[in-house]
């Protein structure tokens, strides 16, 4: 039995499809959604579809951004000869957090994961390969330090190596299974300057 309108179930049905939202959460959102001012909601729905909308891939870095080219691209004082390679626009911008970092970035989208059935196709490797035809003097795997992102790592300094580019992997430091996002900038940069090459 349907206990609520039928505009509600479908609000909480859509709201339940998001990451890390459960059915009680859903429901807790979509009460609360109902509760707030029209403008207040106008705002949301108009901030997701425009985001949605507007927001595309950088055509260099695979970052999400509002234009062709991010602003770390499009940027002259970047290194362009140093590519690091992260899983995410997030963990990019863990990164640029610590201000210290002055070459470019490789957004992959994800990381192989052989559970999950995430192969090599479905991330953004292809790109960093074309991106390597250019020139390029180091490539930092800087991935997350759990399997997948170790596994990504792995599978990355195995395709590069052989073009004669330096490859390094950020260092120890960064807990097993730590997602670079959530740590804190000392110790990425600390990771970042012990790098070691592979
Ligand atoms: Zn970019």
């Amino acid at each position: 039995m349907d206990y609520y309108s039928s505009q509600i179930s479908k609000l909480i049905e859509e709201l339940s499809r998001l990451p890390g939202i459960g059915t009680k959460t859903a429901q807790r959102l979509a009460f609360h959604i109902i509760n707030m001012p029209i403008d207040q909601v106008t705002g949301l729905s108009d901030a997701i579809i425009n985001a949605k909308k507007n927001v595309q891939y950088c055509k260099d870095c695979l970052t999400l951004t509002d234009n062709e080219l991010c602003p770390i691209c499009s940027s002259s004082r970047r290194n362009k000869k140093q590519i690091m390679v992260v899983e995410n626009s997030r963990d990019l911008a863990a990164y640029e957090k610590t201000g210290k970092y002055e070459g470019v970035y490789h957004v992959l989208h994800g990381a192989i994961s052989p559970m999950l059935g995430i192969g090599p196709g479905d991330i953004k490797l292809k790109e960093l390969m074309t991106r390597l035809q250019q020139e390029v003097e180091e490539v930092i795997i800087a991935t997350n330090s759990s399997l997948e992102g170790e596994a990504t790592a792995m599978y990355i300094s195995k395709l590069i190596k052989p073009a004669g580019i330096k490859v390094s992997r950020i260092a120890s430091g960064i807990p097993v299974g730590g997602d670079l996002e959530y740590i804190d900038e000392v110790t990425l940069l600390r990771a970042l300057e012990g790098r070691v090459e592979l």
